[in-house]
């Protein structure tokens, strides 16, 4: 392992504080070292206040911070003094500790700070880095761990037995720390949880992070790459679906599951000793609040939930005060045919999930290499996922978007009312699949709950790889949105010629029918039960002079609609219609194309865009805010309707 230092870009972060904000930055950008949120820094500074008065701070990572983007915000000041004489405490709950640290800041809006603050206040050094190293701690996680730890580092560490993290580990480090620490003393390992360096600059503690670190390293052996096995049969995307509607089912509420086939992945799940190796406990403690304590293997989501209420049942009849049990679903899948699978109230949480499980995965590998893979008992692992300042952000949470959870395909997605769908589902926190012919598709939106595919909807073949991509990323799929459509130029029927009409039916018709076809047992495995949206068209009831190709296909899909919330209304599925008009907002209605359609009415541009009964303009989003509703619990009790956004018609109404 290698030191990232660099003179240059150091000295872009001046003073005691922007060094600590370099070089934690520096920790962070390596994910064997810390990961979302992981590990902890801090700078103690001498400071003189208002009125002149002068005392040391320390400076400590705020929680809900990650180290690789951290700022001086990111930090909260908290009085040395106070916490110091709080490591004397013989004992101190949780929250009165928050409540200490808290109320001993000097920023009012500065954020709570780590849980590990005291541990970096009684340590005796300017500058305090924390990781959970994955080398130390594959090193930890071994039967004889902390004889390797002493003989991997001889008395440049202190070693302080595992205890829960928080106020019980700063105080034993308290006791531990002065009895043992010697001149040559420039870190501590944290049995089973992770590994302290600290010195008198940033530069110092950090490079004795890498070199700490870079030890553990040497004492491994190298690290197997994964065989790249032949690729997996693909599993069906119905397979995928029903793994998800079960785990949902547990969780008691729609789920994100991504499904990881890498070659690691797969090398991991089709171990032979999967079982065993993969159900032992997670490498560091706090993985547990992503990871759960262990993955379940196979698909059997009840067996899991089943198991998870009992060692809830078995550890909480000891605790210290009542807890509420969370969710029973698993967070990690493990199955020799899908690879992992990650679990996640959305989609960015089932990354996260695999971002840790992915180190988690390697880490075991690595200890199975020296002497086994060992973690620590259930009741440690139970303490930290039920501790009370988890327990008590949990209460807090308030409830999550309509959405959460659920997966929404939109076709036509690129422009208009298709992104403009896009957005409104993914504001109501669903993951969204992206359709459309245009390549822009793919890069729409840069974020883990969006997958843009660029697809011909006519080409079934296409439209099946798009959706198959969908459900491997989020799962399955709970609403769709047929908004794909053509709209050509006004022609009369005397001029319309076949090619030109069968060319719109396939578009607005035809592509919708066999995506619905495909659609339908995966909107029958929805958690919710499954919606579909189609976006119609005045045209529908109030059809236009030379628009007949346009207006039939509209009319067609409309009673295809209306069949389709006949025939899957005992699957559960609802299937309502909007019809727009006039939506001016879209690629199709450029100024030029308006200012003509108005000079044709008599009209001004501005008239003629507000050319309705209440003298509005509709936009796309005014179309795609619907939608999003129509699939939401206002609608819950209607399907096979048909809604205006039009403004109001006088030929519709
Ligand atoms: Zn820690």
């Amino acid at each position: 392992m290698k030191s990232l230092w660099n003179d240059q870009e150091a000295a872009g972060f001046p003073g005691d504080l922007g060094a600590r904000i370099y070089t934690s930055r520096l920790l962070g950008r390596d994910k064997t070292l810390v990961l979302h949120g992981g590990g902890n820094t801090s700078v103690k500074i001498r400071e003189k206040d208002l009125v002149g008065r002068e005392e040391t701070v320390l400076y400590v990572k705020g929680s809900g911070w990650d180290l690789e983007f951290i700022e001086a915000a990111g930090f909260s000041p908290v009085r040395m003094q106070r916490l110091v004489d709080l490591s004397r405490l013989a004992q101190l709950s949780d929250p009165q500790m928050v409540n200490e640290m808290r109320t001993h800041m000097l920023r009012a809006e500065a954020p709570t700070p780590s849980v590990e603050a005291i541990l970096h206040a009684i340590l005796p050094y300017k500058y305090v880095d924390h990781t959970h190293s994955d080398a130390v701690l594959a090193v930890c996680n071994t039967a004889d761990g902390e004889r390797r730890i002493r003989e991997i580092y001889g008395d440049s560490v202190v070693v302080i037995p595992y205890v829960m993290p928080g106020f019980d580990l700063a105080r034993l480090a308290a006791e531990i720390f002065p009895r043992e620490s010697g001149p040559k003393t420039i870190g501590m390992v944290l049995m089973n949880h992770g590994i302290f360096s600290f010195g008198e600059t940033a530069r110092e503690s950090y490079e004795r992070m890498i070199e700490l670190v870079d030890l553990a390293e040497r004492a491994l052996p190298p690290e197997r790459s994964a065989a790249s096995a032949a690729a997996p049969a693909q599993p069906a995307c119905r397979e995928l679906a029903a793994l998800r509607r079960d785990v949902s089912a547990v969780a008691g509420r729609p789920m994100i599951v991504a499904t990881h086939q890498d070659a690691a992945s797969l090398a991991f799940a089709g171990r032979a000793d999967v079982g065993s190796i993969s159900t032992r406990g997670p490498a560091t403690p706090d993985h547990v609040l992503r990871t759960k304590r262990v993955p379940m293997v196979g698909r059997d989501a009840r067996g899991y939930a089943q198991q998870y209420a009992a060692y809830f049942n078995e550890h909480s009849a000891t605790a210290r005060e009542p807890k509420k049990m969370l969710d029973p679903a698993p967070r990690v899948i493990v199955d020799p045919a899908l690879g992992v699978c990650t679990v996640g109230n959305n989609a960015k949480d089932a990354q996260i999930v695999f971002d840790i499980y992915a180190n988690t995965m390697r880490t075991i590998q690595r200890s199975e290499q020296i002497g086994g893979w060992k973690a620590l008992p259930p009741k440690d692992i139970f303490d930290v996922e039920y501790w009370d300042l988890e327990q008590a952000k949990l209460a807090k949470s308030g409830s999550p978007p309509v959405f959460a959870g659920e997966v929404a395909l939109v076709t036509g997605a690129a422009s208009g009312i298709g992104k403009a769908c896009v957005q409104s589902f993914l504001a109501r926190g669903a993951a969204v699949i992206g359709l459309d012919i245009d390549p822009a598709i793919a890069t729409l939106h840069k974020r883990p709950d969006y997958i843009g595919v660029a697809c011909d909807v006519t080409a079934g073949g296409e439209v099946m790889q798009a959706i198959e991509k969908g459900v491997r990323a989020f799962g399955g799929l709970d609403i769709v949105v047929l908004n794909a459509g053509i709209f050509p130029g006004g022609k009369r029927i005397e001029a319309l010629d076949d090619s030109e009409w069968s060319r719109v039916m396939r578009v607005n018709l035809d592509a919708n029918l066999a995506l619905l076809r495909e659609a339908h047992p995966l909107l029958k495995l929805a958690p919710r039960g499954g919606r579909v949206a189609v976006i119609g068209s005045k045209n529908v009831p109030a059809p236009g002079p030379g628009a007949a190709a346009y207006s039939a296909s509209k009319a067609a899909l409309a009673q295809l609609a209306r069949v389709a919330a006949l025939e899957w209304g005992s699957d559960g599925i609802r299937i309502n219609m909007l019809n727009p008009n006039a939506v001016f907002d879209t690629g199709l209605w450029t100024d030029e194309v308006l200012t003509q359609r108005a000079k044709h009415y008599g009209l001004s541009v501005e008239e003629y865009r507000r050319n309705n009964v209440l003298k509005v303009e509709v936009t796309s989003r005014d179309v795609a805010e619907l939608a999003a509703e129509l699939c939401g619990p206002l609608f819950a009790k209607t399907t096979g309707a048909q809604i205006p956004v039009d403004g109001g018609n006088e030929r519709v109404i």
